[in-house]
């Protein structure tokens, strides 16, 4: 991974001051599906991610962490209008989602693109690579077939692939190149955001140092904000530049990169961060084994959702929901959504 380390991207800059930059923001996004529960029964309400808010800017990378069931994924399928929100405000490049007419939508599904965990899933098997490419200008461009041409096997090598790849099946390829694949597909149409959910999770560790550096490049060259959805802080460290911590839905830590792994403020992040393999001493030694499984969305916990596995409830925490806020000792600029957490920093 010595490569990858020389190659780690700056610390956030203080705030997000520039907002003519912002390309993606959230302000108190929601989703709730009705769950059935039997016959005859009302239905539950799944608050899957609930009043979520943040804002990205041209050129950065968002990383969101969390366990599985913590709303990421479903915050994906808001941000790439695959799903629509229950509650919430979301405006992409500049323009209001839901009130956006039908061939705007079309504009903005075009300008947000995702990569998958698993290229293989994502990648048509009967189609080769040229065609695989070249699919998204042909819905959305009225180029030629020689332009679709040019333009796909410019961005094959830009993302590492050779000219005879074009004629190539998804099979004929190891997981690393698929991965480029999915990657130039995403970028055929120059996106301004990509939403990555789990890119590299899927890869060995030689190659996710690859496949992220190769984002990385990509993110320097074109400016694209990457939305990076991760459940492995160590991948998270390199790549983010504002990290996202979500529990049950919501929103329990929002940090720079450089200040949420100097300084966790919220013991769900503490926890995460333990669980990550570190080498820092420091860091090792204030280990905190996360207890316990996530509770449901259909039935959070009352108060702090968190606090039937904080290791630092107490009363107040069983009542009150903890507002996501700054903390008032002045040690760090992020937002944390507990009770405690001046003293427990
Ligand atoms: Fe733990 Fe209380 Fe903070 Fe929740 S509010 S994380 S239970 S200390």
């Amino acid at each position: 991974m010595d490569e990858l380390v020389a190659r780690v991207k700056p610390g956030l800059h203080p705030g997000y001051e520039d907002q003519a930059d912002v390309v993606l923001d959230a302000q108190g996004l929601a989703k709730h599906y009705p769950v059935s529960q039997g016959f005859m029964k009302p239905k539950a309400v799944a608050r899957a991610l609930d009043g979520v808010s943040f804002t990205l800017q041209m050129g950065k990378t968002l990383a969101v962490v969390g366990e599985s069931g913590c709303g990421k994924s479903t915050l994906a399928r808001q941000i790439t209008m695959i799903e629509t929100p229950t509650a919430g405000q979301l405006h992409l490049a500049g323009v209001d989602v839901a009130a956006a007419d039908t061939a705007t939508k079309k504009r903005l599904r075009q300008q947000v693109q995702m990569v998958f965990q698993n290229p293989f899933a994502s990648l048509n098997p009967r189609k080769k690579i040229g065609q695989a490419l070249e699919e998204p200008l042909v819905i959305n461009t009225t180029l030629s077939k020689a332009e679709r041409e040019e333009r796909a096997r410019a961005m094959m090598a830009r993302v590492g692939l050779r000219p005879e790849h074009y004629q190539r099946y998804p099979h004929m390829f190891s997981g690393g190149q698929r991965q480029r694949i999915a990657i130039a597909r995403a970028l055929m149409l120059h996106p301004r955001i990509v939403v990555a959910d789990e890119p590299v999770s899927a890869l060995d560790v030689s190659i996710q140092a690859q496949v992220l550096n190769l984002l990385m490049d990509l993110q320097e060259e074109t400016q694209v904000a990457y939305v990076f959805i991760s459940h492995n802080l160590a991948v998270v460290e390199l790549i983010a530049d504002e990290v996202l911590v979500m529990y049950l839905g919501k929103v329990v830590e929002r940090a720079g990169k450089r200040e949420l792994f100097a300084l966790p403020r919220h013991p769900y992040t503490r926890a995460l961060l333990a669980s990550t393999p570190r080498i820092d001493k420091a860091a090792r030694q204030t280990r905190q084994v996360l207890s316990g499984e996530l509770p449901s969305p259909l039935n959070p916990p009352p108060g702090c959702a968190f606090h039937k596995r904080c290791p630092h409830a107490v009363e107040r925490c069983k009542v009150e929901v903890p507002l996501l806020r700054q903390p008032s000792d002045g040690k760090t600029i992020g937002v944390v959504a507990c009770h405690l957490a001046e003293q427990i920093a």
